[in-house]
C-alpha cells in the first residue's frame, strides 16, 4: 500500500511534473489555442501583421517614391491633359457664365439693335449688300445704279446713317442728317455718299454759298429722308406726294424711293441725273428756293423746275443754273 502512496507520491511529483508539463503541454494542446486565441494567435499573426505592415509600407513608400519620381513627367504629360481637359471645362463652366455674358451681349445687341432700329443705326443690311450686285447700265455715258423694285410701304422706320462727313466752311454752312427707311432695297451708307456726293459737288450749291456737312446727330438743318412712296405721302402731309413724287416738309426733304429707283420718263433712264436732280431740287427749296419754269426750249431745265412732271421742252439738268 505505502508503496502504493509512494507511487502516488511520485504521481504527485510526477503529477506536478506532469502538472508542469501539461502546463508546459497547454501551449501545444489544444485547450491553449481556444482560450488564448488572442494572446497565443497574437504571435503569429503579429508576425502576419507585422509583414503585412511592412509590405505595406514598402508598397507606400514605393508608390510615394514613385510618385515623387515620376511626378513631374507624369504630371506635365497629364499637365498637357489637364490643360487641355481644364479648357474644356472652363469652356464648359465659362459657356455657363458666357450663357449669361451672351445673353448681356445679345440683349445689349438687341439693345443696341433695336436702338439702332429706333432711328440710329450704323450698319447696312444684308439686303442692301445685295443690291450693290446687280448688273450695270450706262445711260449718257454713266453708269446707272442697278435696277431694283421699291416697295409701296416698308417698315416706317427711318434709319440714319452713321458717322459725319468733313467739317465746311462757306457763307452758309448746312447740317443734315441722311436717313433711309428700313426695308427699302439701298445701302444707307451709299445713299449718303451719294447724297453728299452732290451737295458737296462744286457745281452744285456749293458754287452758290451753301456749305453741307452730313453728320448723325439730331440737331441738324435738315433730315434728308429716302422713304417708300407711302412713307413719303406721310411724312409730307399735307404735301400731296401720291407715292409718285418727292416733298420738303418743314426740315425735312424726303426724297420718294421709287423715284430715286426708276428716275423720271424724261431722263431717259439716266437715274443716276435724276437722283442729282432730286437732291438738288429738295434741298434747294430748304435753302429757301422755290420753283421756276422751263425758260424756253432747249434751255438747261432749271433745277428748282418741277422736272417730274416733265421737263417741258427745257433739256435735261441736275444741277442749279448760275442764277437760281
Ligand atoms: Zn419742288
Amino acid at each position: 500500500m505505502p508503496s502504493g502512496d509512494r507511487p502516488a507520491e511520485r504521481r504527485t511529483v510526477g503529477g506536478a511534473s506532469t502538472v508542469a508539463d501539461r502546463s508546459a503541454d497547454v501551449p501545444i494542446s489544444g485547450p491553449g489555442p481556444a482560450t488564448s486565441d488572442g494572446a497565443v494567435v497574437l504571435t503569429p499573426r503579429g508576425r502576419l501583421v507585422a509583414l503585412i505592415a511592412v509590405v505595406v509600407a514598402a508598397l507606400g513608400l514605393v508608390l510615394a517614391f514613385q510618385t515623387l519620381s515620376a511626378g513631374p513627367a507624369t504630371s506635365e504629360g497629364r499637365a498637357p491633359d489637364q490643360a487641355a481637359a481644364v479648357p474644356g471645362d472652363d469652356g464648359g463652366a465659362v459657356p455657363g457664365k458666357a450663357a449669361p455674358i451672351v445673353d448681356p451681349g445679345s440683349a445689349g445687341g438687341s439693345d443696341s439693335g433695336s436702338v439702332a432700329a429706333a432711328p440710329l443705326t450704323p450698319t447696312p443690311s444684308a439686303a442692301d449688300t445685295d443690291a450693290v450686285a446687280a448688273p450695270s447700265v450706262v445711260v449718257n455715258d454713266r453708269t446707272q445704279p442697278p435696277a431694283v423694285e421699291v416697295p409701296t410701304a416698308a417698315s416706317g422706320q427711318l434709319v440714319y446713317a452713321s458717322g459725319a462727313t468733313a467739317p465746311v466752311t462757306g457763307d452758309r454752312v448746312w447740317t443734315y442728317r441722311v436717313e433711309v427707311e428700313d426695308g427699302l432695297p439701298f445701302d444707307r451708307a451709299e445713299v449718303a455718299a451719294a447724297v453728299h456726293a452732290t451737295l458737296s459737288d462744286a457745281g452744285g450749291w456749293l458754287a452758290h454759298g451753301n456749305a453741307f456737312q452730313r453728320v448723325d446727330s439730331e440737331d441738324t438743318d435738315f433730315r434728308l429722308i429716302l422713304a417708300s412712296p407711302s412713307l413719303t405721302d406721310q411724312l409730307c402731309a399735307p404735301l400731296q406726294t401720291r407715292g409718285r413724287v418727292s416733298c420738303r416738309n418743314g426740315d425735312l426733304v424726303v426724297l420718294n424711293a421709287l423715284r430715286w429707283a426708276e428716275g423720271i420718263e424724261d431722263y431717259g433712264g439716266d437715274v443716276a441725273s435724276y437722283r442729282e436732280y432730286m437732291v438738288n431740287h429738295e434741298v434747294g427749296h430748304r435753302l429757301g428756293r422755290g420753283h421756276v419754269e422751263c425758260p424756253g426750249a432747249g434751255e438747261p431745265a432749271p433745277v428748282m423746275m418741277q422736272q417730274t412732271y416733265g421737263l417741258d421742252g427745257c433739256a435735261l439738268n441736275s444741277w442749279p443754273l448760275p442764277d437760281e
